[in-house]
């Protein structure tokens, strides 16, 4: 069946993306989000909707997933047992199947031949402008986390249907302020990544935590910089270089441990994809990124850090974007790290932790079931007092900020008290002393959880443990005469 519809043009879409001059809150919805809006006629949203929906469906494979949603659909509501947010909230708007069925009731009713027949002879069904804010205000409550899609019989994926949902609405400039600011940083800004850090500053920032480590393990720790045909390319959350110091600290020393070839590029250094969250186009241009700068560097793998939504997206995306046949292998650092301890490069101190620690598992990493048991079985390797939250694995509780929404500021109350609120009282019940959480955003939900909700709990990354219990080989140990040699020379 063909779809006549205006499609949008470059210059439509160059505009749809400008930022706009103040920040706008969509009236009437629950999430005070706000939202990057186009200077446009609002009246005129629905149409712009519609052509939006258009052009993606002619440009992608997302119908064929639809029509299989609308006829399997069962309505049986299953999937509510399953979502945080239906569970905290007990909204019926926020059954995960009720919050498709408003993206599914567009597509139903204006790009299926039934629907639009049955549209014209009753004269009913036009999408409204209170119908796009209500997708507005729904789609920025779920927090993609796909567990939902567990429980659904038919295999509805409503993480899915909130991207696309989420894509259209940026397609006519509808899309959380503070994640389309970061991403026009990260693709058109003169630092080329979301948190604006300037390279002179990246290596001043390498350069204090090497002496940092220095001074602390006795041991030359680098950060090696725009290494050609380095084994690894890393790109962590760029967040990172301003508040997991000790995360990276962890990575490089897992690095200096096994002497294996890794570098950071400083044509390029950021692991963040926040077109995951609500634009393919977006998603694209900074997989190519990651691409162009592993390339650059005659580099072997993509290494990515400790960061699930960077992970997910470089892993699942590069292959789309970059050719099945010519992507480079996506590994995380957990991986990496895994099979080094392995492989007996990596020894473990178990006497150092003796805290209650316990595992969150970011969405992206273990929805998919793939990374689930390395970081357990390191864990429980120097973690004498290591312990379970349940459930976890692929079934794991979102820890309320996924898909984007732990960037929004605006919105933390929210976060920390309705979609955090079944994993906060998750880590009640476990009584863990330390949470570890490999994942930068999953890191900022959760210490704003524990802290918003009262818990005495602190949250790390896995590298942060491993940074204090490494023992490093005898051979990379400076005497300590010469370390002070060194620290005059740095
Ligand atoms: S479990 Fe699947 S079929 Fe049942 S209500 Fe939810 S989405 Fe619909
Ligand atoms: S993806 Fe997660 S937050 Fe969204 S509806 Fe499903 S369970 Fe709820």
């Amino acid at each position: 069946m063909r779809i006549k519809t205006n499609i949008i043009t470059p210059e439509e879409r160059k505009k749809a993306f400008a930022i706009p001059k103040k920040p706008e809150v969509i009236e009437r919805q629950r999430l005070p989000v706000r939202y990057h809006v186009e200077d446009y006629d609002v009246e005129d949203r629905p149409r712009r909707f519609l052509q939006a929906f258009a052009a993606i469906l002619k440009h992608s494979s997302y119908r064929l997933a639809l029509d299989h949603y609308i006829r399997s659909t069962a309505k049986c509501a299953r999937c509510a047992t399953s979502c945080q947010i239906y569970q905290a909230t007990g909204d019926p708007k926020d059954i995960p199947c009720y919050r498709s069925e408003l993206l599914l009731n567009v597509y139903r009713r204006h790009f299926t031949l039934g629907g639009m027949l049955k549209g014209r002879l009753l004269v009913t069904g036009h999408l409204t402008d209170e119908m796009i804010e209500e997708m507005a205000d729904s789609f920025w409550n779920c927090t993609a986390c796909r567990r939902c899609a567990l429980e659904c019989p038919t295999g509805i994926d409503h993480g899915l249907i909130t991207h696309l949902g989420r894509y259209i609405l940026s397609e006519i400039g509808i899309a959380p302020r503070a994640l389309v600011v970061s991403t026009r940083e990260q693709l058109e800004g003169a630092s080329g990544n979301t948190s604006a850090i300037p390279v002179p500053a990246l290596l001043d920032t390498l350069e204090f935590l090497s002496e940092d480590m220095l001074e602390d393990k006795r041991v030359e720790i680098k950060f090696p910089i725009d290494v050609e045909g380095a084994d690894y390319v890393f790109f962590p959350a760029v967040s990172d270089f301003l508040m997991e110091a000790e995360t990276l600290m962890g990575i490089a020393a897992v690095f200096t441990a096994t002497g294996d070839s890794w570098t950071i590029g400083t044509g390029y250094f950021d692991g963040i994809n926040y077109g995951l969250f609500y634009s393919d186009r977006m998603l694209e241009r900074i997989v190519k990124k990651v691409d162009a700068e592993t390339r650059r560097l005659n580099g072997k793998n993509v290494l990515i850090g400790e960061c699930g939504h960077a992970s997910r997206s470089a892993k699942c995306f590069l292959p789309t974007y970059c050719g099945y046949k010519d992507a480079f292998p996506v590994i995380n650092i957990i991986e990496y790290t895994h099979r080094v301890w392995k492989e007996g490069r990596l020894k473990l101190d178990p006497n150092v932790v003796t805290e209650k620690v316990a595992y969150h598992d970011p969405c992206n990493l273990a929805r998919q079931r793939w990374i689930i048991e390395q970081p357990r079985e390191l864990l429980k390797a120097f973690c004498p007092n290591y312990i379970e939250m349940t459930p976890n694995g692929d079934d794991n509780i979102c820890c309320g900020g996924g898909g984007g929404t732990v960037s929004i500021d605006e919105i933390r109350p929210y976060r920390t008290t309705v979609g955090g609120k079944l994993k906060a009282d998750q880590i009640r019940a476990c009584g863990c002393e330390v949470l570890v959480a490999p994942c930068a955003n999953c890191k900022k939900q959760l210490r704003e959880l524990v802290e918003d909700q009262g818990i005495d709990c602190e949250v790390v990354g896995l590298h942060d443990l491993i940074y204090k219990a490494i023992i490093f080989d005898d051979s990379l140990k400076i005497p300590v005469e010469k370390k002070h040699d060194t620290l005059k020379e740095v």
